[in-house]
């Protein structure tokens, strides 16, 4: 047996591996992730390592091996399991071990530590006074100034900047007064924090019994030694966060520290007061928006026991604390948790991972309004434990929710955006000076087309998702590659009002405007949130009433609270329905229900409008009725019939070659390759060209291959990798780049 052993992770060539042979009497012991000590170069250096792999087969002449002289014992450092997690990630997602490596060890580049100086007076103030007076007499203005500050301040030390700012005194001068002994300056290493608690305590809650039931059930596993995973399905409002705050109050009394998954998009500062009103300066935040210094100095915080609760994205997963005893997801459906780069890791399936690979396990716990099929799927196959929240704690009552059929408004002669509903429920809260909210669903709105008339989606018959158009008028699937003509009447019903569905933010704008000139829109897309802070400023405004119209893209269905917000209208509900994926129903759902989730948050009762093409269709039905567990049904039938992960697991191979045919070739070749294995039950589709099927001139193309167990798809990825080696070991793919995917989130 041998291994494969990096030894200096903080090197740029962290991937490079050096082989070592496995003496007999630690077979047993050697593992992946694992530290040993190893001869490294000349004489009798030894080094520690860590084995990244195992093998059977000597990389070169065996007996120029060397061999592991012991494994490093002792505790195991949180560096140690970041080290075991990137070699499960680089083996479960198909990367390179340095992608890995440097996707858990992220601020591992050392920054200055921040310092303050202070300046303070070494005499005694008779003699301090003295030398004042002579400076008086000789117009030395800075230094008497200086002196009349230490002399008028004497318990106190004078912040360095203060002194040559606001004082203007100059580096020299305090310089020479330091040389002859009259002040000392004294300098101070300190943390960045990228946010201060505002003061205001935060009183702790009585829980509901609700609550309290899955406050008691964690606890009573992790007192019997029991580390679970947890979903908590709840609405918005229902008391998820008072739970996961109770939960980490428990995890830090026991000596532990907890890590807090938001999506990006949420962490807005009142969700962050919320923690910090609690648990003080024991809490910090990572974010995108924080210099490469607060970074290191928040991971430094970390490793020191200087902080208990890390808040962040997906990347605080792999915040080095020496005891992580919980791990808390919140929002758990939302698609920001799948890393878009390799390893296209998911921030669930790495917490459940990192739990088992920390040495007294931590409890996971996932949170949502609107669970991923995943999640829920896992809970009810019995692999987590799920709990319900069925009240909302805020007070204000559920909207009432209706749909518009659009079909039926062209067939009345309405060609406006607004379907007559909707448009007399605007009137009506514009005299009443209440808000609305009008929310454009644009997500997969990658050239489809559908009927007008009939609402008919022209889908793949081999993969049940909607076809797209492409260039020269072609409708493709992007999974299989089957194509057909674009047709100009509708095979349904005849109507020739076939196309693509184009409207944007700044046409409904345009159209708010047209029918009601008084009205004050403000609008929230890509286009005008494009500069810092924009999106707060957005928000602000229609926060502080400067506007009855908030239109947006799918970022305004999220975070913040409006109670003067009393119509919610959803235009064209069903556009992310069309998207080219397996997903596209579960996205439709969530992303209803949180809409339509906000109206009526305050005292009034709230209204929602959901405009659609397919008013049947159980996506929109289920969110109109809130009805999370009839949505779940249908659409796990679906995923259960054509294959489609939870029920089974898909891997997309990508490849990317600048030339077309080129990489089409190669990509038949790889799929006549896996197929050659003959492993039963497995299907495999394509290659076909990718969603974006080309991106700077790359052509992308992708294979997808569906298997029941997650396994089988790693070991055939596994294969893929050891063939691509080879044929790059004598000089082949120089111009192809292939990734893998693994239950892909987005395409
Ligand atoms: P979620 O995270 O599910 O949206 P929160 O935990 O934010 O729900 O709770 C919603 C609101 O209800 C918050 O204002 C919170 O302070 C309040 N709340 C939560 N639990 C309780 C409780 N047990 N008693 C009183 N108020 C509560
Ligand atoms: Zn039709
Ligand atoms: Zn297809």
């Amino acid at each position: 047996m041998y291994a494969n052993i990096i030894i200096d992770i903080s090197h740029e060539k962290v991937d490079r591996t050096f082989q070592y042979r496995i003496p007999d009497r630690l077979i047993e012991v050697c593992d992946i992730g694992m530290p040993v000590k190893v001869p490294f170069g000349r004489g009798d250096n030894v080094r520690t390592g860590y084995i990244v792999e195992l093998t059977e087969e000597p990389n070169w002449d065996p007996d120029k091996i060397k061999e592991i002289i012991d494994v490093e014992k002792g505790l195991i450092s949180a560096e140690d399991i970041s080290i075991r997690l990137a070699a499960w990630m680089k083996r479960q997602y198909g990367s390179t071990m340095i992608a890995a490596l440097k996707t858990v060890l992220p601020a591992s580049k050392k920054q200055a530590r921040q310092i303050h100086k202070f300046i303070s007076l070494r005499l005694p103030e008779r003699e301090a006074r003295d030398l004042y007076y002579e400076c008086v007499r000789k117009k030395q203005k800075a230094r008497e100034r200086l002196l009349k500050e230490l002399i008028d301040n004497p318990d106190d030390r004078i912040p360095y900047e203060f002194i040559t700012g606001k004082l203007n005194v100059s580096s020299q001068a305090i310089k020479a007064l330091s040389d002859k002994g009259i002040i000392a300056i004294e300098s101070e290493e300190y943390y960045r924090k990228p946010i201060a608690a505002d003061g205001a305590r935060y009183g702790k809650k009585t829980l509901s019994d609700e609550q309290q039931h899955i406050v008691d059930t964690v606890k009573k596993d992790y007192d019997e030694g029991k580390r679970d995973t947890y979903l908590i399905h709840g609405i918005t409002g229902s008391g998820k966060t008072e739970v996961y705050i109770a939960l980490i109050d428990d995890v830090i009394k026991r000596g532990k520290q907890a890590i807090v998954l938001i999506p990006e998009i949420a962490l807005t500062y009142q969700t962050l007061m919320r923690f910090y009103r609690h648990f003080g300066d024991r809490v910090s935040v990572m974010n995108s928006t924080l210099s490469p210094g607060e970074k290191f100095d928040q991971m430094e915080r970390a490793r020191n026991g200087d902080i208990d609760i890390i808040i962040g994205p997906r990347s605080a997963l792999f915040t080095p604390f020496p005891n992580t005893g919980i791990i808390i997801i919140d929002e758990e459906h939302e698609a920001t948790y799948k890393s878009e780069t390799m390893p296209k890791y998911h921030a669930r399936e790495v917490a459940i991972e990192l739990s088992h690979l920390l040495p007294d396990g931590a409890a996971v716990v996932l949170g949502s309004a609107t669970p991923s099929l995943e999640a829920y799927y896992k809970a009810k196959t019995g692999q987590i434990k799920l709990f319900e929240l069925n009240k909302r704690l805020t007070g204000g009552t559920l909207p009432t929710v209706e749909i518009a059929d659009l079909r039926e408004e062209l067939r009345a002669g309405n060609r406006s955006i607004f379907s007559r509903r909707l448009f007399e429920l605007m009137e009506d809260r514009f005299q009443k000076d209440e808000q609305v909210m009008l929310f454009i669903n644009r997500r997969g709105l990658a050239g489809f087309i559908s009927c007008r008339g009939c609402g008919h989606v022209f889908k793949c018959p081999h993969c049940d998702v909607s076809l797209s158009e492409h260039r020269g008028g072609r409708l493709v699937c992007h999974y299989c590659g089957y194509e057909k003509a674009r047709p100009k009447i509708c095979p349904e019903c005849g109507s020739k009002y076939v196309s693509s569905f184009r409207a944007g933010t700044q046409q409904i704008e345009d159209e708010v405007k047209k029918y009601f000139p008084d009205v004050k829109v403000l609008r929230m897309d890509a286009d005008t949130t494009r500069t810092k802070g924009s999106y707060e400023k957005i928000l602000g405004a229609f926060a502080n009433k400067e506007a009855n119209v908030l239109v947006g893209t799918q970022m305004i269905v999220k975070g913040h609270d409006f109670p003067d917000v009393t119509l919610v209208g959803i235009l064209a509900a069903d556009m992310s329905l069309y998207a080219s994926d397996y997903r596209a129903s579960e996205r439709t759902f969530q992303l209803l229900t949180q809409a339509a989730g906000r109206a009526g948050r305050g005292e009034k009762r709230g209204n929602v409008v959901i405009q659609s093409y397919q008013p049947d269709h159980y996506s929109i039905l289920a969110a109109a009725d809130q009805d999370y567990k009839g949505f779940y049904e249908e659409e796990i039938a679906y995923r259960d019939l054509l294959r489609y992960p939870p029920v089974s697991h898909m891997m997309s191979v990508q490849i990317q070659c600048k030339n077309e045919a080129e990489g089409i070739a190669f990509a038949t070749k790889l799929r006549a390759v896996m197929e050659q294995k003959k492993i039963p039950n497995v299907v495999y589709i394509g290659p076909a060209s990718a969603a974006i099927g080309k991106i700077n001139d790359i052509y992308r193309m992708a294979i997808y291959v569906k298997a029941d167990d997650m396994d089988i798809l790693v070991k055939l990825k596994d294969m893929v990798e050891k063939y691509i080696r080879m044929l790059e070991d004598r000089g082949y793919l120089k111009n192809i780049t292939t990734q893998f995917d693994f239950d892909p989130v987005n395409g």
